[in-house]
């Protein structure tokens, strides 16, 4: 179990974190900017945490992966998987660029809906769709519904002939590959709760070309999150390919390949997956099928396009430990709770980057031991109210937020050149508690 202090080795310093991420510059007077907005005027206007994204990234890596996949010559289309960061605005840009969402909800398909992303260019996923979600998925008319065992295929059947409509399905197979990620995220395992087995899906394929509400149209595979190695997407398509193969060579009609999400962004120093690599992969296991793609992507567009800024609280020294308390937690960015991520963490001004480095705890004020950012983290001294970045805070991380502690969201703000826009804004207390009631019973009594 990997810990917040990080893999063994040195941190990387705060010039280095800056020198692979383009979006960010350290400048003397204006401190941390992103694109040409500083960090600090943002947090000045609507305090902090704020989770500030920059447009300008998501649409680079948006260009760069789609170059990537047609210079291979591949027919290939990007599904952004919305659960990385739901953001109207995000979604709304990755539209415009031309991008489908991948769902796993319905309320993520309700979000891709209101962000104006065509049903035709949505695919629903997810272990768990209930028979509501799947008549919604109906009703607007998404292009796929990804199904992940015998028994949702009988239901999903069912529901879309008592709603007099054809399910457009694909089978999401499991391929029984160790992803070589995080154990929460990896999901391709024969153990995991993803998917139909590898054995299983041929004849179930062929059951599906039977039901009446049912037509198959492909075969999807994800196989977890964050993989920064080729071989596991390798070992998956190949895998993908000869199960395609018996598909057709039954004279089962398939239209099209999911080749699922995962692609793995560089937190610390892990070697950054590239989209030129990763679409070789495609192009050698799945090309010679001559079938159209999609691709899944969610953390690889908006992760490093993200920071979340937060002030500190204060620094404590206990029992020899330095604890630098800020005033964002894991109600806010949980995924170093949750999985042990190392996060960079810079300050926003220039003068507390140059201060000198000492070993400190970066936590933040919710009452678990768990909510802590980082260990034995080289930080300068940072007086009450100077201010941090952390980095590569784009995907599942303001999505995974909660109120936990009765701390309301905080505000989002989408940078665009040298403009700002507030794309959420912070919370509200009052909304701590909308849609509460308090029942007639226990009614606030005269006090005697
Ligand atoms: C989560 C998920 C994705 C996106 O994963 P990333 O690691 O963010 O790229 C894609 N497809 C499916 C089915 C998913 O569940």
């Amino acid at each position: 179990m990997p810990n917040p202090s990080g893999p063994p080795g040195p941190d990387p310093s705060f010039a280095e974190l800056l020198a692979v991420r383009p979006v960010l510059s350290l400048h003397a007077q204006d401190g941390l900017v992103m694109e040409d907005v500083p960090l600090a005027a943002i947090a000045d206007a609507v305090g902090t945490p704020v989770w500030v994204y920059s447009a300008a990234t998501i649409r680079r890596r948006y260009a760069e992966l789609r170059a990537a996949l047609a210079e291979a010559g591949l027919a290939a289309v990007i599904h952004y998987a919305v659960k990385a960061n739901d953001r109207l605005a995000v979604l709304r840009l990755l539209a415009a660029e031309g991008a489908g969402a991948d769902v796993v909800s319905g309320g993520e398909l309700a979000r891709a809906l209101e962000a104006g992303i065509p049903p035709s260019r949505i695919v629903f996923s997810g272990v768990g769709k209930t028979p509501a979600e799947m008549k919604m998925a109906l009703d607007q008319g998404v292009a796929q519904i990804n199904v992940e065992s015998a028994e949702e295929l009988r239901i999903l059947s069912a529901v879309a002939e008592e709603a007099g409509r054809k399910a457009r399905i694909a089978l999401r197979v499991n391929p029984d590959v160790d992803a070589k990620t995080h154990p929460k995220i990896t999901t391709g395992l024969a153990e995991n709760k993803f998917g139909i087995p590898f054995s299983e899906a041929a004849s179930l394929y062929a059951e599906a070309a039977r039901l009446p509400g049912l037509l198959p149209v492909g075969l999807a595979v994800h196989i977890g999150s964050q993989i920064t190695s080729l071989a596991p997407f390798r070992f998956a398509f190949a895998r993908l390919c000869e199960l395609a193969q018996d598909l057709l060579a039954r004279g089962l009609p398939l239209e099209r390949l999911d080749c699922g999400g995962g692609l793995g962004i560089s937190y610390r120093d892990e070697p950054a997956l590239l989209p030129a690599a990763y679409a070789g992969v495609l192009k050698a296991t799945l090309g010679g099928l001559g079938l159209p793609l999609i691709v899944e992507p969610g953390r690889w567009l908006v992760g490093p396009a993200g920071v979340l800024v937060a002030s500190v609280v204060v620094e404590k020294a206990s029992n020899a430990h330095r604890f630098v308390i800020l005033d964002a937690g894991m109600n806010d960015l949980l995924r170093p709770a949750l999985y042990g991520a190392w996060h960079g963490i810079l300050p926003l001004s220039a003068a507390d980057a140059a201060g000198s480095l000492s070993p400190a705890e970066v936590v933040g004020p919710v009452c678990e031991t768990g909510d802590t950012f980082a260990k034995g983290r080289l930080l300068p001294r940072l007086a009450p109210g100077a201010r941090v970045a952390i980095l590569d805070a784009g995907a599942y991380g303001s999505v995974m937020s909660s109120f936990y502690n009765a701390r309301p969201l905080a505000a989002e703000v989408m940078v665009a050149g040298g403009c700002w826009h507030v794309i959420r804004e912070r919370a509200s207390l009052s909304s701590l508690w909308a849609g509460e009631r308090v029942p007639a019973f226990l009614q606030k009594a005269a006090t005697s």
